[in-house]
């Protein structure tokens, strides 16, 4: 573990320890995933999990956010960032941050970009079933859910694959796909 300010380096193995000695006062009912599309791989050098936080943090704030939108950023070596405070609604997707806990995963993981990592794999797996745990959610596309299953102006969930406005994030290739199906064969299986 290391921290810098309110950034928070843990391990795997760390994590579960840590979020045991959280008091969360909000209600939380869903888990939900994205990926940072930029940084990339490209931009991960190994040992810079901080500077990239902080890079992030900054864009963030020149968009108009008080600080970084997500609690969580996961990385390629399968290290675990806390970044905003559980007890602070994450700025993650329209309609769904008031119960929710966002978590973005680094990388590029539309088609043909970046592969991710079986550690990042191993990782992101980790802190979704541990957060599901620890706020009795069981997993299904209710409590785990992916940025493209909401409409970007609406804030509602789309009611089939094609329509409205989304993002393509968590990525076109994120555990197999980004649909609600792709989650269902991809994900899913993996977080019982
Ligand atoms: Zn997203």
């Amino acid at each position: 573990m290391k921290a810098i300010g309110k950034f928070i380096l843990l391990d795997m193995s760390e994590f579960d320890s840590w979020l045991q000695a959280q008091t969360v006062k909000r209600k939380i009912m869903l888990v939900q995933q994205h990926h940072t599309y930029i940084p990339a791989y490209k931009h991960f050098t190994g040992s810079n999990h901080f500077q990239l936080c902080q890079s992030m943090e900054q864009a963030h704030k020149e968009r108009g956010f008080a600080e970084i939108a997500q609690n969580f950023t996961t990385f390629p070596d399968g290290k675990i960032m806390v970044c905003r405070n559980l007890n602070t609604i994450p700025a993650g997707i329209k309609g769904a941050n008031s119960y929710g806990i966002c978590i973005e995963n680094l990388g590029n993981f539309d088609k043909g970009k970046d592969n991710m990592s079986s550690l990042q794999k191993e990782c992101i797996i980790h802190i979704t079933r541990s957060l599901l745990t620890r706020f009795k959610l069981v997993p299904s596309e209710t409590t785990v859910v992916y940025h493209h299953w909401y409409d970007l102006n609406t804030g509602k969930r789309i009611a089939k694959e094609g329509i409205g406005s989304t993002k393509a994030c968590p990525g076109t290739n994120f555990f197999g796909g980004n649909t609600v199906e792709a989650f269902k064969t991809g994900l899913l299986p993996l977080l019982k």
